[in-house]
This record gives C-alpha cells, structure tokens and sequence, in this order.
C-alpha cells in the first residue's frame, strides 16, 4: 500500500457496517484506522436492535406470566420494575460496546473517540485539530431520527431518548406506525402502559404484506393499543404537571406522559463535509454509491444506513465486507439485495421474505396464494383467542415460491430458514414434499394446499 497516506483506510463511523470494513480490512494487511463520535457498536447495539430485542424479551413475560396459571403456575405478588431492566439491558450494551472496541484492538485498527469530517478526497480532520491523510475513506454514519417540525416537538422523544426514561410512562403517544412505533407500542402495551399509535396515513407497516398488518392491527387493538390514523401531530404542549397534550388531526387532544417520534431515520451527513470530496448527497442526505459502495469520488466509499439503501443491520455488515475484500482482499463482490428477510418485533412479531402478495400481482400477475390461519396450540391452551397467519405467495406457472409472510409467536425464528427456501428458488411442491415436523407453528409451512 502506498506510504504517501497515513492510512490504507479511514473509516467514519464505528456502527455494524465500520466496524466489519476495518476489521476485515485489517485481516487483509491494510492499516485502518476508525473514529466514533459515540460509542463503538453504532444504532444496531448502542440504541437499536440489540437493546430493543432486550425490552421486548423483558415486556414479554407479562403474557407468559399472565398464562402461566393455565400451566398450573401460581405467581404471587407479581410486579415490574422498569429501572431494573432499564439499567440491566443498559449493561448489556455496555458489554457489547466493550466487546466491539476488543475486536478493533485484537484487529490492530486504531480508533478514535471523536468526530471526523472529510477535507478531501484523502484527507480528514478530527474534532481535535488533526489532520489524517489516507488512500481510502469508507463513511459509515448511519442514520438518524427524523423528527417532523411542530410546536412542542422539543418535548417529544425518540428511539435514542426511549432506553433511558426514568420512569415507565403511564400514558405513551408514538408518531408513526413503522418498525420502531410499532414494535414500541408492543414494548410498552406489555408493560401497562396505555398506548396510542398516531400516523399520517391509515396504514401501519407500509411495504408489509396486508394480511398480517390487519392480523396485527386487529390483535393490538384487542390488547388495548388505541390508533389515530390520517392525523399526524400538528403540537404538544407541557402541562403543570409536567405531562403533554397531544394534538393531532380533528381528533380530542391526546393526554401523554411520553410522546415518542418514530418517523423513519435520515442519513447523518449533514456537516461531514463531504462536498469538499465533490460528493453531491440525495434527496434527504443520502450518499448516492455504485454496487462496489464507492462514491463519486473514486476513493472514498459508503456503507449502511447513511446511502439510505436498505436500512437493515445485516444489510451494511454485507455492505462493509463486500467493500473490504473487494478493495483490500483483491477479491471484488457485490452485494445480493434480492430476498432479504425482515422482521417487526411486535407483539405478535411478524416476519417477511420476496414478494407481497400485491406486490406479486403486480409485477408477476399469475400467482396462487396459500394460507394458514391457525390458533397456535400454547394459545389454545391458556385461552388465548390470538391466530397467526402464514401466507405463501407462489408463481402459478413456474410453482416457485415468491413470498413467506408469517405472523405469531417466534415468527422471525421460522422466517429465517424458509428465506433460504424462498433465495433457492424451491417450488411449492419441494415444500409440499417436506415432511412437517409436529408439533410445531413451522409446520403449517408445509401443509398449506
Ligand atoms: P419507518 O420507515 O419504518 O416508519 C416511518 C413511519 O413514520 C411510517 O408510519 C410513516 O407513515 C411515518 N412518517 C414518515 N415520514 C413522516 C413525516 N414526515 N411525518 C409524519 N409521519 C411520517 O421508520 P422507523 O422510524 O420506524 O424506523 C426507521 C428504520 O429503522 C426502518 O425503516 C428500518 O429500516 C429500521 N428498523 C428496523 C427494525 C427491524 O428490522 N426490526 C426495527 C427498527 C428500525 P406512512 O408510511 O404511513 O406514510
């Protein structure tokens, strides 16, 4: 590599996607260095997947608890103490944090606690004063909350604000009705709060296939979350005692103890200074790249949620290891965005791979659609009228499979292995040749005709 540059590579941002280019940089003999103005993990570990999986783990054993009389379990004095998962999942990320910066040491990738901006094509300044030079620049900032204007959004919270309320709110207003209000809105349901969801449109999980939003619509509605559909915030205002009323639509005013935005997330670049690189951004800040992640500028890249591709963990880690073997490991690839699967971890959870159903007919026409709708055998049984809903979507000239979509308990944990069934380009008929594997929900994958 040549020594004219400080660094092989510089990477801004220590989040999924940074941290697997350096590491794996570095395994292929570059020097590396990274800066994070944060803490080393990024949104996926520090205020993202990993902490919210946590709470909703935690929130869950309020169903498994109120079910477990039908076990034949007496639960006496059963309470919930907020501070105490709080702080314990709080831990956890602190854990993951150490375990992250380990993997940049044990990789020799220098790293550097504050913000770095590009200068140039080569060069980038850290929030000290330094100058760095480097042959390659990799930007991996990621994304971050939007927040819509109105009066009194200052009072309002976002996904990054959500892991360290003080209190559990008695009342919870979320703006929005994507992955992060919905899989809030489970979160603080389980835990008693009351909960009402208030969107823009009247959609919840745009891009979802429709049958398993109205399954969960219909089964968090019969849980008690209330929903406010074609009004978005127009205020919030503070009250004496310290709680917000809600304005929204024609609709009465909301009283909150919580307002929790949750409107989709936009790339960080503001200030990165990456026009002095001649890097023009997109549309809402995003770093347009070529299929390799590089940029205009032919020596720097981008990864992960800041190109504002597909704003998924998974996704950038691929991303960051398709950039360094491509650019250090002398062994050029692309990553496939075709058939990635996806979650929501609501309360059902629900899960997706390839086509909708509508998306389906659109684009393929001649399709057969098959469904289980089923009462999960642990719901039968402590009395638990909830139904999941699994839906295959298939090619009707070719049998191929176009879409899994499957909603109820541990449907993420199902998805994942019938994704690679949907990626193959399996038939419905391999699935029908599949013996099932009873008892079990999974089974219902092959025993739809
Ligand atoms: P989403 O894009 O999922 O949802 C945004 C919601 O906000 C939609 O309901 C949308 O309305 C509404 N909205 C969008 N813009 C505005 C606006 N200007 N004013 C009012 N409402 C608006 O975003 P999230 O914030 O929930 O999540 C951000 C990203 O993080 C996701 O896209 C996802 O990629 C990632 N994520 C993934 C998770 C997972 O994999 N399980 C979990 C959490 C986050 P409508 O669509 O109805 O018009």
């Amino acid at each position: 590599m040549a020594d004219e540059f400080e660094y092989d590579l510089f990477v801004i941002g220590a989040g999924s996607g940074g941290v697997r280019a350096s590491r794996v940089a570095a395994a292929h003999g570059a020097r590396v260095a990274v800066a994070e103005e944060y803490r080393i993990g990024g949104t996926c570990v520090i205020r993202g997947c990993v902490p919210k999986k946590l709470l909703v783990y935690g929130s869950h054993f309020a169903e498994e608890l109120q079910d477990a009389a039908h076990y034949g379990w007496t639960v006496e004095g059963m309470s919930f103490d907020w501070p105490t998962l709080r702080d314990t999942v709080l831990r956890d990320v602190d854990r993951l944090n150490a375990a992250y910066t380990q993997t940049l040491e044990n990789n020799r990738v220098e790293r550097f606690l504050e913000r770095a901006t590009i200068t140039g094509p080569n060069a980038v300044r850290l929030a000290s004063g330094r100058e760095i030079s480097a042959k390659y620049i990799l930007v991996a900032v990621g994304a971050w909350p939007f927040m819509p204007e109105f009066p009194g959004v200052e009072h309002c919270i976002s996904s990054n604000e959500v892991f360290h309320l003080d209190h559990l709110p008695r009342r919870v207003v979320i703006q929005g009705a994507g992955y992060i209000a919905m899989e809030f809105a489970g979160i603080f349901n389980a835990l008693g709060c009351h909960v009402t969801v208030v969107n823009r449109s009247d959609q919840i999980l745009r891009g979802y296939d429709e049958g398993l939003r109205d399954r969960l619509l219909q089964i968090t509605m019969a849980r008690g979350i209330d929903y406010a559909f074609n009004c978005p915030i127009s205020r919030v205002d503070r009250q004496d005692d310290g709680s917000f009323t809600v304005t929204a639509g024609t609709r009465d005013p909301i009283p909150a103890d919580a307002v929790l935005i949750a409107t989709g997330r936009k790339p960080k670049t503001d200030g990165l200074g990456l026009e002095l690189a001649g890097i023009a951004l997109g549309a809402i800040g995003e770093i347009p790249v070529d299929e390799y992640n590089r940029t205009a500028c032919r020596s720097i890249y981008a990864v992960g949620d800041v190109t504002d591709r597909v704003q998924l963990t998974p996704v950038a880690i691929r991303e960051g290891q398709a950039f360094a073997d491509t650019v250090f490991g002398h062994a050029p690839h692309t990553v496939d965005y075709s058939c990635i699967p996806s979650a929501v971890f609501s309360q059902p959870p629900l899960a997706s791979v390839g086509l909708t159903e509508g998306q389906a007919r659109d684009q393929v026409g001649n399709i057969k659609v098959f469904t289980s709708d089923f009462r999960p055998m642990k719901n039968v049984f402590a009395g638990r009228m909830e139904r999941g809903l699994y839906k295959l979507v298939v090619d009707a000239n070719t049998d191929r499979i176009l879409g899994v979509h499957l909603i109820g308990p541990e449907a993420p944990e199902v998805l994942q292995a019938a994704a690679i069934a949907v990626r193959a380009g399996l038939t419905k008929a391999d699935f029908d040749a599949t013996v099932a594997l009873h008892p079990s929900m999974a089974e219902e994958l092959v025993l739809m005709r």
